[in-house]
């Protein structure tokens, strides 16, 4: 029997709105999830490169609980990635783009994958889109879970799935859907050494992975956060880009400026890395963002 180092805690999609403590809750995990114990992810642990080609569907180099998680893991969800076409947002970019949607900020009961979240952990996008489904939610703790409990067992099968996909065309993938992990710290190998031909990108919350090293196939653009106008503007002008969500309506045109610096339509598909420098990636409100008084939503109105 395992030692269990979190809550269990699996939290109900209404806690979006509301931020209260969730009830403890497995009822609606798959029943074998339910022996899965609940461990504190640690996102200071090191993962060590493992060889994504091994032989095994379910890997030879890990152990034999491990790959019986990743196999009960595959006959209930199939696949541990967000397709392309299950997604409106990587739908709309030209090279076909994988994700991986984890449970964000700390709904998992795992720890925080979002260390930085502000007002946006209230109006997350994990509730827009299919995020609306409970199964969709569920489906999310669950393979935040199996990522704490085997973080190399998941970041292995995570890029065994990529290089079959890569084998048919160039991808692209976006790690952190709902999250805000920093990968390359961790999982570097996973870049430079497994999959140098794909195309990784993140919108982060965390301005000081701007200046650090990171491969060269991974783009990332910093979300702006509430009474952090500063660190974005700093950013800016340092030539990175900045994503900003404004309340203007879907049918709507973005405002062309903010705080001096020309914004560009991010609604139009997913593909950052392409973006030019120095630019402010304009996002309309999604899920119940719209309507959000918190500041995380930038008003149209006070931007031209
Ligand atoms: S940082 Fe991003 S993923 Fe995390 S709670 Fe905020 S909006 Fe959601």
């Amino acid at each position: 029997m395992k030692t269990y180092q979190g809550t269990v805690k699996a939290v109900p999609l209404s806690v979006w709105q509301h931020q209260a403590s969730a009830p403890c809750s497995d009822s609606r995990l798959p029943g074998w999830l339910n022996d899965l114990p609940v461990c504190k992810l640690s996102v200071n642990k090191q993962i060590p490169a493992m060889d994504i080609a091994d032989t095994g569907k379910h890997g030879k180099c890990v152990d034999a609980q491990a790959r019986s998680h990743l196999k009960r893991w595959h006959k209930t969800f199939l696949s541990l990635l967000t397709q392309p076409n299950q997604n409106l947002k990587l739908s709309k970019s030209s090279r076909p783009t994988y994700g991986l949607s984890l449970a964000p900020s700390a709904t998992s009961g795992c720890g925080d994958l979002c260390p930085m979240a502000g007002n946006c952990s209230h109006v997350c996008l994990a509730t827009a889109g299919n995020g609306r489904y409970n199964g969709v939610t569920v489906a999310r703790i669950a393979k935040t879970r199996c990522f704490a409990e085997h973080p190399e067992l998941f970041i292995w099968a995570v890029g065994r799935e990529l290089l079959k996909h890569k084998k048919k065309q160039n991808i692209a993938c976006r790690l952190n859907v709902i999250s805000d992990l920093n990968w390359t710290r961790k999982t570097r190998w996973l870049f430079e050494d497994a999959l140098p031909d794909i195309q990784f990108y993140d919108y982060t919350k965390v301005a000081k992975y701007l200046y650090q090293d990171r491969p060269k196939n991974y783009h990332i653009t910093l979300s702006r956060q509430e009474g952090r106008d500063d660190e974005c503007i700093k950013a800016l002008e340092d030539g990175h880009n900045v994503a900003v969500v404004f309340d203007t309506k879907p049918s709507q045109t973005l405002p062309s400026t903010w705080h001096g610096f020309p914004v560009i339509d991010g609604d139009l598909n997913d593909e950052r890395w392409r973006d030019a420098p120095g630019h402010v990636v304009g996002l309309r409100a999604k899920g119940s963002a719209r309507g959000d008084q918190s500041g995380f939503v930038v008003s149209s109105a006070t931007h031209s």
